[in-house]
Formats: structure tokens, C-alpha cells, sequence
């Protein structure tokens, strides 16, 4: 990320745009082939050492080129402070953006991924009927241990918050949740979809697949009427 150095103030700002910018929308264009981020749903936003590359809101996600990615300032993460915006003016940065900021903050976060997963919808209806806090949990599955610190001959616990009319409403519900569950990179929002998030965008992406993985064991098993611990105690 570099500012033309010389350029007058009057003559539009030309930005560089790496690498990370790149993997933003390759990883888009993944997520919305699983189903994660269809209808400018969901959001991703990575970490390095330029700053926090997030996603534009309300985009075809599958679409978007770098130019479109815009980048934070890692060193506030209190609020969101641009340090470049996505070259088309009309974009707007994820609506995403303070809670994908509250992971960066609570957990020192490399990346952050928000999936509006089918699967994480319908698990999150299984274990909160009507929308209300609740918690997920899956046992003795082989995928748990892709999740930091879970084998899998253990149950695995999420946490799940009710949704807001606005994805920025979510975020002091977040922030309580993550707080809350210091061993889990995970929060389901009921009705909505799953913000997960890792040391680094690949341990984001396999925690995330792992995550969605498990969300829909239980609601096959569900359906099958096989016996995956589903209820709330
Ligand atoms: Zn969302």
C-alpha cells in the first residue's frame, strides 16, 4: 500500500493494490461457490502487514476486483480508520467491519470471515427455536479437530447470538460472546449466518470449513433422526 508520493492533492490519489487484495477476491469468489456469500451476503476481511484488507458491502462478492478492497489501519482497532478506500467512491466499506474489528481487538486475529451458510442458518435454528440466545454443540466428530485446540472425542460449543435488523447491531452482542468463550473462534448469529476467524487467513478459511462442516452433520443428522447431541441442556 503505497500513496503516489508526489501527486497533487488535486489529482486522484493512485493507489497500490498487493497481493492480499488479490487473495480478498479469490476468497470471495470461493465462498460464494460454497454458498457463503451468495446475494452480496457475507464479508472477509484479512490482516497483514500494509494493514486490515476488508471487503466492500452490499456487492456482488464473487466479482469484486482489488481495486474494490479496502484497507485499515491495524493499529486502531477501536474503530475503523481508512488508510485507503476502494478506488470506485460509490463502494462502501463491509457493513461487517466493526465486528470483524472486535475479533482483530479481543483476539489478535489474522483474518476474519463472515458466512452466511445454509448450514449455519439451520443448526442455529435447531439449537435456538425462536432466535434467542443459545449454543451449538457437536461431539465426536473427526472435523473438530480443525478447530484450535479440539480433538475429536470432545464437544464442541458455539455460541449463538439473536440477529439485528443491522449487521452493525450485532457487534455488542459479539463483543460479549467472544468474551465469554475464550476457547472458541466462533459466533452464530440465529436466522443469518457465522463469523469465524484465525491467526491467519488460512487457519480462518480451514476453522471456517471445519465450523460448516460440523453445522451440517447436525442438521443431516437431524434429518435423519440419528442421534447428534442437538438440545440445549
Ligand atoms: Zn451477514
Amino acid at each position: 500500500m503505497n500513496q503516489s508520493s508526489n501527486s497533487p492533492v488535486t489529482q486522484q490519489k493512485q493507489w497500490d493494490y498487493g497481493d492480499t487484495d488479490e487473495l480478498v477476491c479469490e476468497l470471495c469468489r470461493h465462498f460464494y461457490s460454497l454458498g457463503w456469500a451468495s446475494g452480496t451476503g457475507g464479508g472477509i476481511s484479512i490482516r497483514d502487514e500494509d494493514g486490515i484488507h476488508v471487503a466492500p458491502s452490499g456487492v456482488q462478492k464473487e466479482r469484486i476486483s482489488p481495486e474494490d478492497v479496502f484497507l485499515l489501519d491495524a493499529r486502531v482497532l477501536d474503530r475503523a480508520e481508512v488508510l485507503r478506500p476502494a478506488a470506485n467512491s460509490n463502494l462502501r466499506m463491509s457493513e461487517c467491519t466493526p465486528l470483524f474489528m472486535a475479533a482483530y481487538r479481543l483476539r489478535n486475529a489474522g483474518a476474519v470471515l463472515h458466512s452466511h451458510s445454509i448450514w449455519a442458518m439451520l443448526t442455529a435454528h435447531l439449537c435456538s427455536h425462536n432466535g434467542e440466545p443459545g449454543v451449538f454443540r457437536s461431539c465426536n466428530l473427526e472435523m473438530q479437530k480443525g478447530l484450535r485446540g479440539r480433538g475429536c472425542f470432545e464437544t464442541v460449543e458455539v455460541p449463538i447470538i439473536p440477529n439485528t435488523p443491522r449487521e452493525s447491531q450485532l457487534t455488542d452482542s459479539l463483543t460479549v460472546a467472544i468474551e465469554a468463550n475464550p476457547d472458541v473462534d466462533a459466533v452464530i448469529v440465529a436466522g443469518h449466518g457465522v463469523y469465524v476467524w484465525g491467526k491467519d487467513w488460512g487457519h480462518a478459511k480451514t476453522q471456517a470449513e471445519c465450523y460448516d462442516y460440523l453445522f451440517r452433520a447436525v442438521v443431516e443428522a437431524h434429518r435423519l433422526g440419528l442421534p447428534i447431541h442437538l438440545e440445549n441442556p
